[in-house]
């Protein structure tokens, strides 16, 4: 069983997908942590971002282990628990940039199908991020699409960053600048054929997990 969730920054999807493999006993798979660990990784070392080949070089050489534990996760690069560095808004800022480089791109849905192959064996695995149902798990028994408009995706990553660290109009930006980053790669975006759009804006999470779980069991 594999099931995909895609959407935007702040659509919940984190928690969404987290909650929906807790529920059911499966693995989970935080893609845009295998982004965010490159992009750490080039920003530690100090490459320049534009130079695409020193970059898809790193990621193919780094040593990469993002746990599949829904309630133990963690990110270990190159022998570095990167788990809450791969957070800061430094490596936010500039993800974007990493994920657009084709051969990063190549490199790791090459790592995350060798990750989804392996969770079969134990049941399946709920696979959150950008391009999962139209790439990267195209044969996904269940594909969603989560949305949420652009207040409800600002008030949640609002209440996930510390309080008083950005201000109201820092946090709009922030998103507005991500989603025209992301839209450079807009066919990650678009919703593939078969996906089941679920809008969160007006939904709890434990709402929206249990919309997933049924669609899941059905
Ligand atoms: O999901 P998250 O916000 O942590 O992802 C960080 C970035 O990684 C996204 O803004 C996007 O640029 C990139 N990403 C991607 N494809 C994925 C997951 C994430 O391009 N499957």
């Amino acid at each position: 069983m594999i099931i995909a969730v895609d959407g935007p920054s702040g659509s919940g999807k984190s928690s969404t997908a987290r909650g929906v493999a807790t529920r059911l006993g499966l693995r989970y798979l935080d893609t845009g942590a295998t982004y965010r660990a490159v992009t750490w990784s080039a920003v530690d070392r100090g490459l320049d971002l534009d130079d695409t080949a020193a970059v898809a070089q790193r990621a193919r050489e780094l040593e990469l282990e993002v746990s599949t534990d829904p309630s133990n996760q963690f990110v270990i690069a190159d022998g570095t628990d990167v788990t809450a560095a791969i957070r800061e808004p430094r490596i936010s800022e500039v993800v974007s940039k990493i994920a657009t480089n084709l051969d990063v791109r190549k490199e790791l849905i090459r790592r995350q199908r060798a990750v989804i192959d392996a969770a079969q064996s134990s049941g399946g695995i709920v696979v959150e991020g950008r391009d999962i149902a139209t790439v990267v798990a195209t044969d996904a028994e269940l594909k969603v699409h989560l949305t949420a408009d652009q207040d409800a995706r600002m008030s949640r990553r609002a209440a996930e960053l510390e309080s008083g660290s950005v201000t109201a109009e820092q946090l709009r930006d922030q998103i507005v600048r991500r989603d025209a980053d992301d839209a450079t790669v807009s066919q990650f975006l678009v919703a593939s054929d078969g996906a089941v759009t679920v809008d969160s804006t007006h939904l709890t999470l434990e709402e929206v997990v249990d919309v997933i779980s049924r669609l899941a069991k059905e």
